[in-house]
């Protein structure tokens, strides 16, 4: 992976992009008008344009006199992105985004359209620390963190998209947010916080998408978890496993040589008796390395143990990303992994593979230029 070495070196200490209306609380965006000189009700009217109606263009906004509107645009609404490039498949109905923030950085996201929904795969950092060796953003490091704003605008781009048509089959009401793309959610756990928060509430207030229908994925930072379970939020909380001991995990899923399987799967569990959600399990189905009869039997024993009926397992097959050696396992042995963990009691599906041609699927997001 030449291309993303560049990345690596060149990555000085950026910085964040400035305020947005998107990192704000409703009562902070009050504050920031009235700062301004402006009437404490134009917040929500901004906030109407931007939640609402899924725009940040002025012109649009002819509820707010035109000195005002720039006044508030330019203070509150910043541009965060330009979208470098889209590239979809799958007849139009996957498609992803690469865009380049403020400050240059590059991020990924990957819209997805199913029958019953409309998936947005979001970005909470540019590249990933977490260094597991089976994905392509994890090779180039971590760039930065992503602001609240510009997690919050991935998704507000997403749901004007799809609201416009951009999507094979025509209009599409964006649903449902997973937080697999680029980075690891809970090492930037405030700003992704307050982000869900904004996804999550009603309009005008926020993009109105429920709580339920938002998945935040981990690596497993232990403490992150059981902080998360706290929130009084009903996202799902997906954990990436990706094996059931810990002599494997420490080399796929590196930061396990800091909190181990049992520790992991204790907090998903305090994570389920707390909000009443079913964690889901990632298990990325890598052949002749986690794919093994009696992984399949020692994962459904444990996972039965220490979540009971409160866990489901997704089986992504490995997606390839360049340079690897890895592969992912022949469909009779990915039937007999599935079989087995269920035989166990715990519900495991296989999770269908979008995007795999332009560099969209799981663990391939590596937002070159
Ligand atoms: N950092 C978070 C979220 C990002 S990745 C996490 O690890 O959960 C979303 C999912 O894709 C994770 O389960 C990740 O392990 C998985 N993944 C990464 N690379 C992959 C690959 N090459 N093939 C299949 N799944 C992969």
């Amino acid at each position: 992976m030449m291309t993303s070495l560049p990345l690596v070196f060149d990555a000085p200490r950026r910085a964040l992009p400035p305020r947005h209306l998107a990192d704000l609380s409703a009562g902070e965006r009050r504050d920031a008008v009235v700062a301004l000189g402006e009437q404490a009700f134009r917040a929500r009217q901004l906030s109407h344009h931007y939640f609402g109606r899924l725009t940040v263009d002025p012109a649009a906004m002819t509820d707010i006199p035109v000195a005002s509107r720039d006044r508030l645009v330019g203070e509150l609404m910043p541009a965060l992105f330009t979208e470098v490039r889209a590239v979809s498949c799958d007849a139009g109905t996957t498609r992803k985004s690469l865009l380049r923030a403020h400050d240059g950085t590059l991020v990924e996201s990957v819209l997805m359209r199913y029958p019953d929904r409309t998936t947005l795969c979001v970005s909470s950092q540019a590249g990933c620390g977490m260094a597991c060796p089976f994905c392509a953003t994890g090779q180039g490091g971590l760039t930065r963190n992503l602001s609240t704003a510009e997690i919050v605008d991935q998704v507000r781009m997403a749901a004007a998209a799809a609201r416009d048509g951009s999507l094979g089959g025509g209009p599409a009401r964006l649903s449902n947010v997973v937080f697999m793309g680029m980075g690891e959610p809970l090492a930037n756990y405030r700003r992704v916080l307050d982000a869900v928060r904004r996804i999550c509430d009603p309009a005008p207030d926020g993009l109105g998408i429920s709580q339920r229908s938002v998945t935040v994925s981990t690596v497993g930072l232990v403490p992150a978890i059981r902080r998360l379970a706290d929130e009084g939020l009903a996202v799902t909380l997906a954990v990436s496993l990706h094996t059931p001991d810990d002599e494997l995990r420490d080399t796929l899923v590196p930061v396990n040589t800091r909190w181990k399987v049992a520790e992991v799967l204790a907090a998903a569990r305090h994570y389920a008796d707390r909000t009443g959600r079913r964690v889901s399990i990632e298990y990325a189905l890598i052949r002749d390395i986690n794919d093994q009869p009696w992984r399949a039997d020692l994962l459904g024993r444990l996972l039965h143990e220490h979540l009971g009926q409160l866990v489901h397992v997704n089986v992504i097959p490995l997606n390839p990303t360049p340079g690897s050696r890895w592969d992912a396992s022949p469909k009779p042995v990915e039937h007999e992994f599935v079989r087995r963990v269920n035989a166990a009691g715990v519900p495991c599906t296989v999770r269908d593979t979008r995007g795999q041609e332009i560099a969209a699927a799981c663990g391939q997001l590596a937002a070159e230029g």
